[in-house]
C-alpha cells in the first residue's frame, strides 16, 4: 500500500499500525529471505513507537524503512561495510529521522547498499546480494539497492535512501518505484554517513509520487548541524501537485539519448515523453554540451572527497580493530585493510592519487572547472525550460555478475544521473514502463525528470502527470 491509502486506513479505523508493522515482519520473514533487501530491523523498538503513534499527524504511524548509512539512535548502521558491521550503534538520529519522527513516522528497518554507497548495484555490499524483485537473477541497481527493492517487494511501505550520483534514481528505475533526490541543501545530511560531502542528498524512495512529495515534506528543511542545509522556506509540496503540464515546456536533451541506449528503453521513455505531450506540454529540443564529461568529472571529484571522508575510519574512533597490530601504523593499515572492500579501496586509492601533490591541479582542479561547466549548461537549459526528461539509466537492470571484473562499465551506466548531482539539482525518477533486456522480461524502465535548484514541487507535478 501507499503511504497515502494507508492513512486513510488508519483514520478510518480499518487497520492500525501495530497491525502493519505485523504484517510486513510476516512478508519480510516470507519473501525478504529470496530478495534480500534488510540487513536489520527491531521490530519490538517500532512496535513500542507503533503503541503511541499520533495518527493526526502526516505520516502518523507509517514504517519507513531506512538505508543502512542513516544513524538512528541505539540501531546498527553498518554502511554495508564490515568495518561497521561488528560492533557500530549509533549513539544519535539522523537529522532526516528525528524529522520523520516529528511527522509521526516509525524508523523500521536497515537496508543493504553498496559498501559505503559506491556502487549502482548493491553488489558491492560486503554483507549480502540483493535480488531486483521483478527477476532474482537481476541487480536492485545501487547504490540505494535494498531500499528501491523492499518497496518493490511490498516489504517496505517506502524508504530513504541517499544519492550522490544516483543511488536514489538508478535503484528506483530498476525496481519499479518512485525514487526523488533532491536539490543539494534542500535536505540535511547531519547523521547520513558522508562519502562525498558536494555531492550527497537524502531522498525518498516510495511506490506514488504523492508519498514521495509527503516524505520530502516531512525532511526538507534547515539545519543548524549541517552547514550545507539552505536557510530557506519549504514550499507545500502537494498544494500544486495536481495543476498537470498544460502550457510546461520541458526539454529533450539530444545528448541524452545517444548510442549506447537499450532501444527497449529509448522506446519507453519517448512514450512517456509522448504522453506529456499530449497532455499539454511543450517539448522542445535542447543541449546539455558538457554532459559527456560528467563521468571522468565524477569520478575524480566524488573519489576525492571519499578518500578524506573515510580517512575517520582508522580502526581507533570507532568500528573494525585489527586483533594483533605490531605498533600503531600497523594498526591504521591492517584494520584498513581488513574493514574496506574492493571497490572502497580502489576508490580510496583513486582520491589519494587525485589529490596528490603534482596532481591536484591536473585532476581535482580540472574536475571542478568542468563541473561548472556542467552546472552553467542546466542554468541555461532551465533559462528556456522548465524541467528537463531522460532516461534515467541506459539499459534496465543487467544480471547480477555480469560487471563483476569491470568497473569501468558499470562507472559508464551512471551516465545520465551524475550530472545533477554535480550540478546540485534535483532529479526524480518514476516508472514508465517495462522492456525485455538480455534475457529478462517486463523488466521496469525509468523516466527521469530534473528541474532548477529548490524546484522539486515543479518536479513533483510533472511527475504526477507522468504517472497518471
Ligand atoms: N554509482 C555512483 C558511485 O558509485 C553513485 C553512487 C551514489 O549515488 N551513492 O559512486
Amino acid at each position: 500500500m501507499s503511504i497515502t491509502s494507508l492513512r486513510q486506513q488508519f483514520i478510518a479505523g480499518e487497520t492500525t499500525p501495530t497491525k502493519v508493522l505485523q504484517a510486513l515482519a510476516t512478508e519480510i520473514v516470507a519473501r525478504d529471505s529470496k530478495t534480500g533487501a534488510y540487513l536489520s530491523y527491531d521490530l519490538d523498538a517500532a512496535l513500542n513507537e507503533a503503541a503511541s503513534a499520533d495518527l493526526s499527524l502526516p505520516l502518523g504511524g507509517i514504517p519507513i524503512a531506512l538505508k543502512d548509512n542513516m544513524n538512528v539512535l541505539g540501531q546498527p548502521c553498518t554502511c554495508g561495510s564490515k568495518f561497521l558491521a561488528e560492533n557500530y550503534r549509533s549513539p544519535y538520529d539522523a537529522t532526516v529521522v528525528k524529522k520523520l519522527r516529528a511527522a509521526g513516522a516509525i524508523p523500521f528497518g536497515r537496508m543493504n547498499q553498496d559498501e559505503f554507497a559506491m556502487g549502482s548495484s548493491t553488489e558491492n555490499s560486503a554483507l549480502q546480494i540483493t535480488r531486483n524483485p521483478h527477476d532474482p537473477e537481476r541487480i536492485p541497481g545501487g547504490s540505494s539497492g535494498g531500499s528501491a527493492a523492499s518497496v518493490a517487494d511490498g516489504t517496505a511501505i517506502a524508504a530513504l535512501g541517499s544519492d550522490t550520483g544516483g543511488s536514489i534514481r538508478q535503484p528506483a528505475s530498476h525496481c519499479g518505484v518512485v525514487g526523488l533526490k533532491p536539490s543539494y541543501g534542500r535536505v540535511s545530511r547531519y547523521g547520513l554517513v558522508a562519502f562525498a560531502s558536494s555531492l550527497d542528498q537524502i531522498g525518498p524512495l516510495t511506490r506514488t509520487v504523492e508519498d514521495a512529495a509527503m516524505i520530502l515534506q516531512a525532511i526538507a528543511g534547515y539545519d543548524p548541524a549541517d552547514s550545507t542545509c539552505l536557510d530557506v522556506p519549504v514550499p507545500d509540496y502537494l498544494s500544486g501537485i495536481n495543476d498537470g503540464v498544460k502550457g510546461m515546456k520541458l526539454g529533450v536533451p539530444k545528448e541524452y539519448f545517444g548510442d549506447g541506449i537499450d532501444p527497449g528503453v529509448r522506446k519507453q521513455v519517448e512514450a512517456a515523453i509522448q504522453k506529456l505531450a499530449a497532455q499539454g506540454a511543450e517539448i522542445l529540443d535542447i543541449s546539455l554540451p558538457h554532459a559527456e564529461f560528467a563521468v571522468a568529472t565524477y569520478y575524480v571529484i566524488a573519489p576525492a572527497e571519499a578518500s578524506s571522508n573515510l580517512s575517520r575510519f582508522d580502526g581507533i574512533r570507532y568500528g573494525h580493530r585489527t586483533a594483533n597490530p605490531a605498533d600503531i601504523l600497523d594498526l591504521y593499515k591492517k584494520s584498513r585493510e581488513e574493514g574496506f572492500g574492493p571497490e572502497v579501496k580502489r576508490r580510496i586509492i583513486l582520491g589519494t592519487y587525485v589529490l596528490s601533490s603534482g596532481y591536484y591541479d591536473a585532476y581535482y582542479g580540472r574536475a571542478q572547472k568542468v563541473r561548472t561547466l556542467i552546472r552553467r549548461d542546466f542554468e541555461n537549459a532551465f533559462q528556456k525550460v522548465d524541467a528537463i526528461l531522460s532516461p534515467v539509466a541506459p539499459t534496465p537492470a543487467r544480471k547480477i555478475g555480469a560487471f563483476s571484473d569491470d568497473p569501468l562499465r558499470e562507472y559508464l551506466s551512471d551516465i545520465f544521473t551524475l550530472s545533477a548531482n554535480l550540478a546540485g539539482i534535483p532529479g526524480i525518477s518514476i516508472p514508465c514502463g517495462v522492456t525485455d533486456f538480455d534475457g529478462g522480461k517486463n523488466l521496469p524502465v525509468g523516466l527521469q525528470i530534473l528541474g532548477p535548484h529548490l524546484g522539486e514541487a515543479g518536479l513533483l507535478r510533472i511527475a504526477k502527470a507522468a504517472e497518471a
